[in-house]
């Protein structure tokens, strides 16, 4: 079976890093730290990847 998602989601996928939930990478909640891109799924996660992004980034 073909994923229903993968129409309307269009485009690259990320994985937030905070939850390890599916985003797509024309959120608008996205951080760049150490010159990588990282996408979210929510602010909630955005702020607390700002607050502090070495608990998240080697996931
Ligand atoms: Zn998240």
């Amino acid at each position: 079976m073909h994923d229903a998602g993968d129409k309307n989601m269009g485009g690259a996928r990320a994985v937030c890093p905070v939850c390890s939930m599916l985003v797509s990478r024309e959120t608008r909640f996205a951080s760049t730290f150490k010159q990588r891109r990282y996408y979210f799924c929510c602010k909630d996660c955005k702020a607390a990847f700002d607050g502090n992004p070495f608990m998240y980034m080697n996931v």
